[in-house]
């Protein structure tokens, strides 16, 4: 029996119960094309397990990945925060409803990062994560809506954050994956080949794994758009 850890809310101050990280270990069986882990155990234990990576406040719906403890506001950062969450559409309709969308902490931590102005790829995989928990839970139209929303900022991360090779062709790969997942196959095939050109330029053979996923992809993506 652990006990939970509390930890104040970097802007408003409440008290917030962090998720539990008992949970956040999952055995994981696998990635899916778009790299979503499959968990064992039922689909409900697969997006308890996704949940975890995020601490929420529930009162002014401040988030992060992981915990608060790395956080460190500005008097002027905090006020701009809460504003910014305060005035956000989504957080306003859905942020009191109970039960809660599971997607709702992962679209706050999207909020709160560009509130942070955090780097467009760390955005990019806040919604990726949520697309995931939107698949679990058979919502279709918010899966499609993060997948979007991940693909423009994994664009603007090739432009503006400085990946490492690995990283690069991983990003691009995804930015294929999702325009598929979207129905938009030739989008995708020349993002698959643009991968498969970064991984070649930056001398990655011990990748096995991606190029066998990029090869699979584009052949579906080439099924799908025939
Ligand atoms: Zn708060």
């Amino acid at each position: 029996m652990g006990t939970r850890a509390h930890e104040p809310c970097p802007v408003c101050g409440t008290l917030v119960r962090l998720p539990d990280r008992l949970v956040s270990g999952g055995v994981t069986v696998g990635r899916e094309s778009d790299l979503c882990p499959r968990f064992r155990g039922r689909q409900a234990d697969g997006v308890r397990h996704l949940k975890a990576e995020i601490s929420m406040c529930p009162s002014c719906h401040f988030a992060v990945r992981g915990d608060f403890s790395g956080v460190d506001l500005t008097p002027d950062e905090r006020d701009e925060l809460a504003e910014r969450l305060a005035g956000d559409g989504l957080l306003k309709v859905f942020g009191s409803a109970s039960p809660g969308r599971p997607w709702l902490p992962f679209h706050a931590a999207e909020v709160s990062g560009k509130g942070r102005d955090l780097p467009a790829r760390e955005l990019g995989e806040i919604c990726l994560r949520a697309s995931w928990v939107c698949r679990k839970e058979l919502d279709r139209p918010f899966e499609s809506a993060f997948q979007t929303r991940a693909i423009r900022h994994f664009i603007r991360s090739l432009k503006e954050d400085p990946l490492p090779d690995r990283t690069l062709s991983v990003v691009v790969y995804l930015v294929g994956e999702l325009n598929r997942r979207l129905g938009q196959h030739r989008e995708a095939l020349n993002w698959y080949a643009n991968a498969e050109r970064t991984m070649r330029d930056g001398g990655l053979e011990g990748l096995t794994w991606l190029e066998r996923m990029i090869e699979e992809q584009s052949k579906l993506a080439e099924a799908e758009a025939a």
